[in-house]
């Protein structure tokens, strides 16, 4: 990561899904009624937890650390994409240093992003790495501000890393709704639906780190925090749903819904949050 080369996510060996022969060809509908009350698979326990601390870390820390949580998001829902026999949901992202940066997004909304543009972005329309419709940007030196409690400059009540980690996973949690509206050929949810819908995924996604082992102590309290400290009117003008809405919205992906949706159930993100403004 410490080249100015887009990554893409999913080289290697992973290589569910893809569109592979056997899978197959989702029929338009409602997405909550085809995700059914499935969980995200959870890796087995005993991963090492990570070890970034939470004091401020170098930029080269963060970046692993960002790259890390990236990786685990992949994982996490390739599997859950594969099981529901969709094609894999590659993404490409961009961790804007002072030597990489500034992007200009094809998303004519996103501003130039540099390495302390004070947001983290996503747009499905830009393709960093051939054949990977969709970026992921996360500004390095405001990434790293979260470790101080500094969530797009506003203050956090909690310091430590896992800010950083439900922010990544909130990015990520855009690119698994803009495809599943892609596969399900549902339009997108519009407005702050878009947006919590994404804390919801990221919610997700933290039930998967915690069946994993990867989440210590005080981490998703960091996660509520940092959601509430940027709640609506807080960075931009965009609606984004206000610290209530995007702790709930982050507990109901987190939790589930009692009697309908165990722990980490993306349906009960589309469920409640597949809404138009
Ligand atoms: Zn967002």
């Amino acid at each position: 990561m410490r080249n100015s080369l887009p990554v893409a996510l999913l080289v290697g060996s992973l290589t569910l899904g893809g569109g592979s022969a056997g899978a197959q060809e989702p029929t338009p509908g409602d997405v909550t009624e085809q995700l059914g009350v499935q969980q995200v698979q959870v890796a087995p326990a005993g991963a090492a937890p990570p070890q970034s601390g939470d004091e401020v870390p170098t930029q080269p820390v963060v970046e692993e650390y960002l790259t890390d949580r990236l990786r685990e998001a992949d994982e996490v829902w390739t599997a859950f994409f594969a099981r529901l026999g969709l094609a894999e949901p590659k993404v490409s992202y961009l961790i804007v240093t002072p030597e990489s940066g500034p992007y200009k997004s094809n998303c004519g909304s996103l501003p130039v992003i540099h390495h302390n543009t004070p947001n983290a972005y996503y747009c499905g329309w830009d393709e960093a790495s051939a054949g990977f419709a969709g970026t992921i940007y996360l500004p390095v030196t405001t990434m790293q501000r979260m470790w101080a409690g500094d969530i797009f400059g506003r203050q956090s009540v909690r310091k430590g890393d896992f800010a950083a980690a439900i922010l990544t996973a909130h990015e990520f949690g855009h690119h698994v709704v803009h495809e599943l509206s892609e596969q399900y050929r549902q339009p997108l949810p519009t407005g702050k639906w878009w947006e919590l819908i994404s804390d919801c995924m990221a919610g997700v996604w933290a039930t998967s780190a915690y069946y994993r082992g990867t989440m210590q102590p005080g981490n998703f309290e960091e996660a509520v925090a940092a959601l509430e400290a940027i709640g609506d009117t807080a960075i931009t003008a965009e609606p984004h749903g206000t610290s209530e809405e995007r702790k709930n919205a982050l507990l109901t992906g987190y939790n589930g819904i009692p009697n309908r949706y165990p722990p980490g159930a993306p349906a009960a993100c589309t469920e409640t949050y597949w809404k138009y403004a």
